[in-house]
């Protein structure tokens, strides 16, 4: 799975990148049968659902924080044809999520405030994660999102998350290669 971070300038303080980039992947990315995730760290994410699903996006994740109607933002998702997902910041108190829980196909759990990439996880985030797992229905995912490298990904998984977003540990490695594939070793790893 790639996971793409879009970010505004608004919501979070970067600008990153939008549907022309992820036009430019998405076939790169399904013809390896792999999924293309979005998280829409974006303002007024509902104006652009439709660009980001028609550019490729297989799932799309929005924070609670920036939709005034949530329900009918996650249900523009799935109509769309993509797997919808909430994003959860470290400040998001889960009682603002619950309501949403049934009409979502993954919670994404951000252990870092979004909008930088490189930074280190804050442990109550990841305090977290078995929460939100609690929360969810079966079938659904809980992805993980901020800081995640070698030396916590098995302590992640043990928290309850079965998709794990790692930027920096990935990119900042000598053989990125080699590092997704020894992360992916340490997700499956017996405990
Ligand atoms: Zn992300």
């Amino acid at each position: 799975m790639i996971h793409v971070d879009v970010m505004d300038g608004h919501f979070v303080p970067n600008i990153t990148i939008g549907p022309v980039v992820v036009e430019a992947v998405a076939p790169l990315v399904h013809e390896r049968a792999g999924l293309l995730s979005v998280h829409l760290m974006i303002e007024r994410p509902e104006d652009y659902l439709e660009a980001f699903v028609k550019a490729g996006a297989d799932a799309v994740s929005v924070h609670v924080e920036t939709c005034r109607h949530l329900y009918h933002t996650v249900e523009s998702i799935r109509r769309l044809g993509a797997g919808a997902g909430v994003a959860i910041n470290p400040g998001t108190a889960l009682e603002r999520v619950e309501a949403i829980v049934p009409f979502v196909d993954y919670a994404l759990v951000m252990t870092v405030n979004p909008g930088f990439g490189g930074q280190l996880s804050i442990p109550s985030a990841i305090d977290k994660v078995p929460l939100v797992r609690q929360m969810m229905p079966a079938g659904t995912a809980v992805e993980v999102d901020g800081g995640i490298h070698a030396g916590n990904i098995k302590q992640i998984v043990e928290a309850g998350a079965n998709w794990v977003v790692a930027g920096s540990a990935v990119f900042g490695a000598a053989d990125p290669g080699a590092e997704v594939r020894k992360l992916q070793d340490l997700m499956t790893a017996p405990a």
